[in-house]
């Protein structure tokens, strides 16, 4: 495949842009080539801007569920944009989105929407602690919770992948309240609540991790992070960043049967435009100014474009069968994987949570960050550029989810994986 304007784009890219890209992962340096830029995407596809087409199985890192401009989405947002692009004041469309999320995602009583996942869980942090008057929190290795300063401790996605503890700019004291614990291990998170059972404000936690690679949530994990913080007085925060209207229409949370204090959506709800949600219940959110004392706010928050895509993208996910199918192209997916790496006899192990799945090069199993950090992230890169060369899209780094939508084929998967076997069998 040739890639010159592609190329030649980062070039110009890196002099304007730090490191070319606005988003670290973005810029493919982790597995050793020169990022693709994209020209055009419609269903499963994307071109790029030397005309190569891929199939695309990183879906804009979630947001694309229902593939590349599905033509609901597509109307409701030219539709509003008839009608203004920004208002920064109440509109319709925030109580029907608001409304839609309350009545699908079963911990949600109260909601209020925000720009992106990181505002989200960083203002769901905040109404903890000034709900709870307590300063400390718990997070876990390899979870990604955005890029605010006391989340970005011991995190997955891009800081992982770029083999960083944290960041320079972020101040001991800005992590001073955070505790960090392995993933899955309720016995650590007893421990913690037992040495300052009255300083943790909450737990947040992504219900199922998707940032270190796909790792499900251990059985009894949840449940039990439920029964602690009932115990102590904390909060329970699920991520659903990731998850949200994807593991099933009301997320982790409705997969798995736990209910959270809190919870945090983006991605799916805005359809591709750039939108967050926190959302729980009551007493907690009513806590929030003006209603409450915490103070909160954004100038383009329920944004009515962005209402509007997520709006049309969720009433498209509750037609009939749309989980079902994500279910089956997830489960085609796990057993031709599976069945590459046995054919190929590498040593590889493939975690999936119905849409969501990770191909790691370990032996596996892999429940937790020192797992998934066990990798041979080489291995991965060489399986990366195998892959892109044979017009497959996936996420540059061992510590991301490979993303299925519903426009993706059976065909698609089957190709995938036979390509897989290649690749394997050329890389061993
Ligand atoms: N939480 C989770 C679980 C995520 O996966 C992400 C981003 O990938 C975030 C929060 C941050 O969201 P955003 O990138 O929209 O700020």
């Amino acid at each position: 495949m040739k890639h010159s304007v592609s190329e030649q784009d980062f070039q110009k890219a890196c002099a304007s842009i730090p490191g070319g890209v606005n988003s670290p992962v973005r810029a493919f340096a982790n597995v050793d080539c020169s990022p693709v830029f994209y020209d055009h995407a419609q269903g499963s596809h994307v071109w790029d801007v030397d005309g190569n087409e891929y199939v695309d199985f990183i879906c804009s890192w979630g947001p694309m569920i229902l593939g590349h401009r599905p033509a609901a989405v597509d109307a409701a947002v030219r539709a509003q944009l008839d009608k203004g692009v920004s208002y920064g004041a109440p509109c319709e469309a925030e109580i029907e989105m608001a409304q839609e999320i309350c009545r699908i995602v079963p911990s949600a009583e109260k909601a209020r929407m925000v720009s992106s996942g990181t505002e989200a869980t960083m203002s769901a942090i905040r109404l903890a602690r000034g709900f709870t008057g307590r300063p400390k929190f718990i997070k876990f290795e390899g979870n990604y919770h955005g890029h605010s300063d006391a989340l970005l401790v011991s995190a997955g996605s891009g800081v992982a992948t770029f083999g960083i503890p944290g960041t320079p700019g972020v101040t001991d004291g800005a992590v001073a309240d955070t505790i960090v614990l392995p993933y899955n291990d309720l016995e650590a998170v007893e421990k913690a609540f037992q040495a300052q059972p009255d300083s943790i404000a909450c737990v947040i936690v992504e219900p199922i991790a998707g940032n270190m690679g796909v790792v499900a949530p251990a059985d009894g994990f949840l449940a039990g992070l439920r029964e602690l913080c009932t115990r102590y007085g904390a909060l329970l925060i699920f991520d659903e960043v990731i998850s949200g209207f994807r593991a099933a229409l009301g997320g982790a949370q409705e997969r798995y049967g736990v209910l959270p204090d809190l919870c945090t959506f983006g991605k799916i709800i805005g359809g591709g435009f750039p939108v967050g949600c926190f959302a729980g219940r009551a007493d907690v959110m009513s806590a929030l100014a003006p209603e409450g004392p915490v103070y909160q706010a954004g100038t383009l928050s329920g944004n009515p474009v962005a209402m509007q895509a997520g709006l049309a993208q969720l009433r498209e996910l509750q037609k009939p069968g749309v989980y079902e199918r994500l279910e089956e192209l997830g489960a085609r997916l796990e057993a031709g994987l599976n069945e590459a790496i046995e054919r190929t006899s590498t040593r590889a192990c493939v975690n999936r949570v119905g849409s969501l799945c990770t191909l790691f090069f370990t032996d596996g199993p892999v429940r937790n960050w020192d797992d998934a950090a066990a990798c041979d992230t080489q291995m991965f890169a060489r399986y990366f550029r195998g892959m892109l060369d044979r017009g497959y899209l996936i996420a540059p780094s061992q510590f991301e989810a490979l993303f299925l939508s519903v426009a993706h084929t059976e065909e698609e998967i089957d190709a995938f994986t036979t390509a897989v076997v290649d690749v394997l069998g050329d890389i061993a």
